[in-house]
């Protein structure tokens, strides 16, 4: 932090203070964990500096040689770690990794004179008919994944996110009753829109999916099955989801972030069949620029942290740390969504507080717990006020919170939406977002987690 200071000292300045911010908070944001200092170290190397666009041993630049070291490693701990046949360690993030994962499903599967030549290496023999057929063929195909409000990302085909748009798209939600995926609704969605990409995976679900029978849905229709595992990757590496509740060996692709319950760098990763692999590999230059080789560099190191029995262990611990958040909400007659969870996550219902996510997602911050607001199935209040709080247990499962501690998060969250009330807007009428909070309670709940 002295270097840092010596050059901007409000950048120093804030660094300091966001790591005392994380220390004195209670960090429940699913998505969120804390990297190890291995992991935090080696982003901050001259690994940075280099630029190596292309792939190992196929660089448009000069001198990759350190930086191929760093890739191969990286990709070859997530094969072995996953037991993937493929894996593309260059996405910068979540994001860019499904990206990358749609561009290889439409170059792979979309049949287009413009893929003929590329694959000849003579694109420059397209003609302007051939693009124009491209961009028809590559424009007109469906995808068909999980709604936002189910739990779903925007990247499954989310009206305004890209995915939206350069797919025709469809979504699948849950069980109006349970909040459960319903594999035969999704079925029958599929067979009447046939897909060319089903998306599964979710943010805010909190239940397991049988991708056995995602698989089977995708094969009847034809359908390449991507699953985005990017919220529960550090189960299915720490093999808590197992079997059919592990993606890697059912799905065509598999994209997820690095940085979630896997707890590496902030970046992302496409495993996929082998059929895929040449595909994937063009992510570079088709979506991506040049690689981030300091963060793939702390994949590899990730990666290796990983496979050790500890992380296992560490796997194990989030799912029942969640299990126990969970038990701790229902017995003090909160409501969840599903009724309860067995994952990373909890789905916490806020509207029998009186309040909406937004107000509960602030009251909180104002006690020192910190969460994100998050719709519910059928959300009344929309994406942006919403019903619910997601809480997820990576990061105080990293701080070594077990069954008592996460008892106690569930007593203290409780204790502060029932002393917060919903407030009203200027002109008097009942707000979405202003709130009161009790007295006394911001202090006495950072008291007790300072405690913890
Ligand atoms: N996919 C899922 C399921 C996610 O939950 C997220 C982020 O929260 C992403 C993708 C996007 O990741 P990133 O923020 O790294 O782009």
């Amino acid at each position: 932090l002295e270097v840092i200071a010596s050059v901007e000292p409000r950048i120093a300045e804030a660094t300091r203070q966001e790591l005392a911010d994380q220390r004195a908070s209670l960090k429940l944001i699913a998505s969120e964990n804390y990297a190890s200092p291995a992991v935090l170290m080696t982003m901050g190397t001259w690994f940075s500096d280099k630029y190596a666009e292309g792939t190992v041993g196929h660089r448009f630049y000069a001198g990759c040689q350190n930086v191929d070291t760093v890739e191969s490693l990286a990709a070859e701990h997530a094969r072995e770690l996953f037991g993937a046949p493929y894996a593309y360690v260059q996405p910068h993030s979540g994001i860019d990794a499904n990206l990358v994962a749609f561009w290889s499903i439409l170059a792979n599967k979309v049949e287009s004179p413009y893929l003929e030549k590329l694959q000849a290496k003579n694109v420059n023999e397209l003609t302007e008919a051939d693009w124009e057929t491209l961009r028809h063929d590559f424009g007109n195909q469906r995808l068909l994944g999980m709604s936002l409000d189910a739990g779903g990302h925007l990247t499954h085909g989310f009206r305004p996110n890209i995915s939206g748009k350069m797919f025709h798209q469809q979504q699948y939600g849950t069980d109006p009753e349970t909040g459960l995926l319903d594999y035969d609704a999704v079925a029958a969605k599929a067979r009447e829109f046939r897909p060319l990409v089903l998306v599964a995976g979710y943010s805010a679900y909190p239940r397991r999916v049988n991708f056995a029978k995602m698989r089977e849905i995708a094969d009847e229709v034809g359908a390449v099955l991507m699953v985005d595992m990017a919220h529960f990757a550090g189960l299915v590496a720490g093999k808590v989801f197992t079997g059919e509740e592990n993606p890697v060996p059912y799905a065509h692709f598999t994209t997820t972030t690095t940085h979630k319950s896997l707890r590496g760098p902030r970046g992302g990763m496409v495993l996929a069949q082998e059929e895929f692999a040449a595909d994937v590999d063009r992510g570079c230059p088709m979506v991506l620029g040049g690689p981030l080789s300091h963060v793939m560099a702390a994949k590899a190191v990730a990666f290796a942290e990983a496979r050790t029995p500890d992380f296992q262990a560490y796997a194990q611990r989030i799912a029942d740390n969640a299990k126990s958040l969970a038990e701790g909400f229902l017995t003090r007659g909160a409501n969840l969504v599903t009724g309860g969870t067995d994952n990373h996550l909890v789905l916490l219902d806020v509207s029998s507080f009186g309040l909406t996510g937004r107000q509960a997602e602030s009251a909180l911050l104002d006690a020192g717990v910190v969460t994100n607001r998050n719709s519910v199935p059928a959300d009344p209040n929309g994406a942006w006020y919403t019903s619910g709080v997601r809480l997820g247990t990576p990061a105080l499962t990293t701080r070594g919170f077990g069954h008592d501690e996460f008892d106690t998060v569930a007593e203290l969250i409780v204790d502060v939406l029932s002393n917060t009330e919903a407030g009203t807007t200027k002109a008097g009428g009942p707000s979405k977002a202003s709130y009161v909070l009790g007295d006394g309670v911001a202090d006495r709940v950072t008291k007790r987690s300072a405690e913890m």
